[in-house]
């Protein structure tokens, strides 16, 4: 690490480089470098592209922070939330009620609830509602997708589970247990359905083998299609409410 710029970066050396260049992600600034080329070398190389590495930077960050969350940004009146792949406008309803409370009518999130004390912010107690809410329409929508598909070849779980899991959409423990990403009820309905296919699947293979693609085929011929899903907008949906 070298402090004389404005950022820091760290040098790999490699074989196989030909020329110095550098590579800029949100979290690092890394310089590839020919094993031949100097410390002193590479550092005036990096400085002649300082300003370069600082807007690439910035750039970089400006779309991740776009792209960083499937909800909203600010959790107000008339703001769009994602629900089973629709995007569903917010009614905020301030109110004299104690517990918030959440509809869905016709396209749209009626909250009723007792607003701050002016000038406070009511973004986070609406984001939290939301995400309890959606949760309980996540289990009841996975019990019913159980339902659907676990009786066609007994493949029954112990307990189901929804969770909230920062990596994974869903897992099939040895004993049976079912954890599902409570995300997923943001995604179309379909993508849900595949999860928890899959994971019942998983009952009777417990590897990701010819045999269990065709098993989950059995249930959902047209599987490929929310695998696509969760590869194209997996990443987003992971950030959370
Ligand atoms: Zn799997």
């Amino acid at each position: 690490m070298i402090n004389t710029l404005s950022f820091k970066y760290t040098i790999r050396r490699s074989h196989r480089a030909t020329k110095t260049r550098i590579v800029v992600t949100t979290e690092k600034i890394e310089v590839v470098a020919p094993m031949r080329v100097s410390a002193r070398q590479i550092h005036a190389f990096v400085s002649m592209k300082q300003d370069w590495v600082v807007k690439a930077q910035n750039k970089l960050n400006i779309e991740v922070k776009a792209q960083k969350k499937w909800g909203a940004a600010h959790y107000s009146d008339g703001v769009l939330v994602p629900y089973q792949g629709q995007q569903i406008k917010l009614s905020l309803q301030p109110s004299s009620v104690k517990k918030v409370k959440i509809e869905l009518h016709e396209q749209e999130f009626k909250i009723c609830f007792s607003a701050c004390s002016p000038g406070q912010d009511d973004s986070e107690l609406i984001r939290l509602s939301l995400m309890d809410w959606m949760k309980a329409q996540a289990r009841k929508r996975v019990t019913t997708y159980v339902a659907l598909h676990a009786e066609k070849y007994q493949l029954y779980p112990r307990l189901v589970k929804i969770k909230t899991q920062k990596s994974r959409w869903g897992s099939c423990g040895i004993h049976n247990d079912i954890h599902i990403n409570w995300l997923l009820i943001m995604a179309p309905p379909e993508v849900l359905e595949y999860v928890v296919v899959h994971e019942l699947c998983h009952i009777k293979e417990r590897n990701h083998s010819t045999r269990f693609w065709s098993l989950v085929a059995q249930h959902l011929p047209e599987y490929q299609k929310q695998r696509l899903w969760l590869r194209q907008h997996g990443r987003r949906l992971m950030q959370g409410l």
